[in-house]
């Protein structure tokens, strides 16, 4: 008889906890949660097993408070999915396992569907008179006076269930069901397609292996029609009574995305985007978990939700970064999902018009299908690219004359032009005309970037803002020159030379509102703009049938960067930037200014296009032995003493060093050595394969952990990093 239940919480900590089972009461099932006291705060954690002892010594073990669920929460699938990639990542299991649940259910509420509801104040409520000592009464009715409410939202204004009842009986307020429209069910009015050749034989070869686990990477150009291969496979996937999986990236799920599931299937389709309430994330995570939901679509996260009758997995822009989550548990969605579809054997598709050299690697293994879709679905014709050359020509504020007349011909002809800088502000640096000082961030090795519109200096690495100097701290002069390039001062420059055409500007500052992206791309696809300047927002999934210039305003930027992987990303932010022109019946243009227009990198893009220089790129990889053709862990750690992080990677590679198979490079100071005012070290490791890294990782991270030194700085470890620098 087990007398052991051992809990992952969620804490940093690497490891799990023992507790007796619940005074006079059963066992809890494996995968149930249970509330449990931890230190001197009730924690709620996931059972991961029941053992017959433990290590802890008995009278140390307390029991557990309470179990919240009878039956497991997870299917096994998944939670077997969770262990193994906290092992992976060599991250808290219990962290890991909590974190992949939705808010309320690591709050402790119960696993069950529950309506949410909406206040609002009816006719007779707005001419109510309160009297004052009616506190909460008050909140309530002015709060409603504004706008109708969720409940949760008139709760955290301290209004409880009991006052606006009150208020609902004296005919003041109303209570109405909120439903999520993403949530309902999807109109399927819009028929399937007919595929052309390549995208017949690429759903053909889905449907192959509906049964079985087998990744496919779908390798076709942008506008050659992926979307509707996935959507043809997911219909016959829900023909079978099974369930679709789709992750796109951060900047995909978009009203447009959602919307195009909706017109072709007429089942339950969860949308998990970021404007969800806590109940409505809920209420999909059982949906889809209770098999009530056909389709789930969301970003990385959502990779971690149950399904009750998995059938496929989608990974649409495999290639993209935001499928890597950057900070706590530092994840690969696209390597999770692989994992996810061979533990529910299920196919794959990994989808992409720039894939990633992982994923083309896994094709040249024979490890995942290739599918290729080589022309434009509906009969466009992709792009023409050139590059102009900037060596000696006159340049007024980035923009050179033949990209300026180029532009004017497009304009002419009615066409919508997009210039693309991935810079926002007006200069990243501003500088003393007199003496040449430069304002620098106090807290990071950078400059601040100057943000003319309202006149501030910014620190795009710790949000730092102040007023930009009157006069200069070094020599006293006031006479300061803006330097280098960022949208906004294109968009200024723009306003000059075209000031008879609308040009909008797309990036972060201008995008801070929920619904400013949407009104923007509505203005763009209402031919109300004539010119668009932005930054990567730009570059990806959007369709803008009139767009037929693209101007790529300074290349250079991203030719010289230290990081291996920086000319893949280049190849691939270009290729995707240019696959925004000319999407329907004219042929776009693509220049890009460069003034190293006989870099490597172009040669091969432009004459041979983004395979052969992905083929190129791959080979040269494998041969330095950087991944895909070996393996990398980082390790990271920062604090305030300069001293510190260096010390205990120190220390790291003291315990690592004797490891066969594994090479270590550092501790060496980070690429930015000072960031919001932390000093960062960074040490790697590399390996030819992963068993050998995993297995050191395996070993030793308990120790790193535990040394005393690591508890003087902050650090982390980075499994398969994508970005290095
Ligand atoms: P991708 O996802 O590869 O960028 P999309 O699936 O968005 O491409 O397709 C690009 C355009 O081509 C869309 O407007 C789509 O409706 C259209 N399209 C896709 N497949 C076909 C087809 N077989 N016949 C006609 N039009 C198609
Ligand atoms: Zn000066
Ligand atoms: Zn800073």
């Amino acid at each position: 008889m087990p007398s052991i239940v051992q809990v992952a919480l969620p804490t940093p900590l690497r490891r799990l906890f023992d507790y007796l089972p619940p005074a006079d009461s059963e066992l809890p099932a494996v995968g149930a949660r249970v509330r449990v006291p931890f230190g001197r705060q009730q924690l709620i954690g996931l059972v991961v097993a029941l053992r017959d002892r433990s290590d802890v010594p008995a009278d140390k073990l307390r029991p557990v408070t309470d179990v919240l669920d009878e039956e497991p929460l997870l299917p096994a699938s998944l939670f077997e999915l969770l262990r193994w990639a906290a092992g992976y990542y060599q991250h808290s299991p219990g962290d890991v396992m909590v974190s992949a649940l939705p808010a309320l259910l690591r709050q402790g509420r119960p696993a069950i569907a529950e309506p949410e509801y909406s206040w609002h104040i009816t006719g007779v409520g707005r001419d109510a008179q309160i009297p004052e000592r009616y506190v909460r009464q008050h909140v309530a009715m002015s709060a409603l006076t504004q706008s109708p409410l969720p409940e949760a939202d008139l709760q955290a204004l301290g209004v409880e269930k009991p006052t606006l009842a009150t208020l609902a009986e004296k005919g003041w307020l109303e209570r109405r069901v909120i439903s999520d429209a993403a949530a309902q069910p999807g109109s399927g009015a819009s028929g399937a397609l007919d595929l052309n050749d390549e995208q017949a034989a690429a759903v053909d070869r889905i449907l192959h292996h509906l049964d079985q686990f087998q990744p496919f990477l779908l390798d076709g150009i942008t506008g050659s029609g992926k979307t509707e291969v996935y959507l043809q496979a997911i219909d016959q996937v829900l023909q079978r009574g099974r369930q679709a999986l789709v992750l796109v990236p951060e900047i995909g799920l978009t009203p447009q995305t959602i919307a195009r599931f909706r017109r072709r299937f007429d089942c339950r389709i969860e949308a998990l985007h970021s404007a969800l309430t806590d109940r409505q994330r809920l209420d999909s995570w059982l949906a889809a978990r209770d098999g009530k939901a056909g389709i789930i679509i969301g970003t990385r996260s959502a990779l971690f939700t149950p399904l009750a009758r998995p059938g496929i997995i989608i990974v649409d822009e495999e290639h993209d970064l935001s499928f890597k989550q950057q900070e706590g548990f530092r994840y690969s969605a696209r390597d999770v999902a692989l994992v996810r579809a061979r533990k529910e054997n299920i196919p794959i598709v990994l989808g992409s018009a720039t894939p990633s050299l992982e994923t083309l690697y896994q094709a040249r293994l024979g490890r995942a299908e290739h599918l290729r879709l080589t022309e434009r679905a509906g009969g466009a014709t992709p792009p023409a690219l050139k590059v102009l050359d900037l060596r000696n020509r006159r340049l007024d504020e980035g923009l050179s004359q033949p990209l300026i007349d180029t532009m004017n011909e497009h304009l002419e002809r009615q066409g919508q032009c997009l210039l693309f800088l991935n810079r926002r502000g007006f200069s990243p640096t501003l500088l003393c005309h007199d003496c040449g000082w430069i304002a620098h961030c106090q807290r990071c090795d950078t400059h601040m970037t100057w943000h003319q519109g309202h006149n501030r200096l910014h620190c795009h690495h710790c949000g730092r803002q102040t007023p930009p100097p009157r006069t200069c701290p070094d020599c006293g002069k006031s006479e300061f020159v803006a330097v280098g390039l960022g949208t906004e001062r294109i968009e200024q420059a723009l306003a000059r030379h075209f000031p008879d055409h609308k040009a909008i500007r797309i990036d972060r500052d201008t995008t801070r509102s929920k619904a400013a992206m949407a009104d923007f791309i509505e203005q763009i696809n209402s031919d109300q703009v004539d010119i668009l300047v932005g930054t990567q927002m730009l570059a990806k999934g959007h369709h803008f049938p009139r767009l037929t210039l693209v101007g790529i305003i300074d290349v250079d930027g991203c030719l010289f960067s230290a990081d291996f992987r920086a000319p893949e990303r280049t190849a691939q932010l270009i290729t995707q930037v240019a696959g925004r022109a000319g999407r329907a019946e004219t042929r776009g243009e693509v220049v890009l200014q460069s003034h190293h227009p006989d870099h490597p990198l172009f040669r091969t893009l432009l004459t041979e296009g983004y395979g052969r220089f992905a083929e190129e790129s791959l080979e040269e990889r494998l041969a330095a032995g950087f991944p895909p053709g070996g393996a990398l862990a980082l390790f990271r750690a920062e604090a305030a003493d300069p001293t510190l992080p260096q010390h205990f990677l120190q220390r790291v590679r003291d315990i690592l060093k004797d490891m066969p198979e594994v090479s270590l490079w550092g501790p060496v100071p980070a690429p930015m050595p000072k960031r919001a005012g932390k000093h960062r070290a960074q040490l790697m490791m590399q390996a030819a394969q992963r068993a050998p890294l995993q297995a050191a990782l395996r070993q030793w991270t308990g120790a790193i952990e535990n040394l005393p030194e690591a508890r003087k700085v902050r650090w982390s470890l980075d499994v398969d990093p994508q970005e290095v620098y």
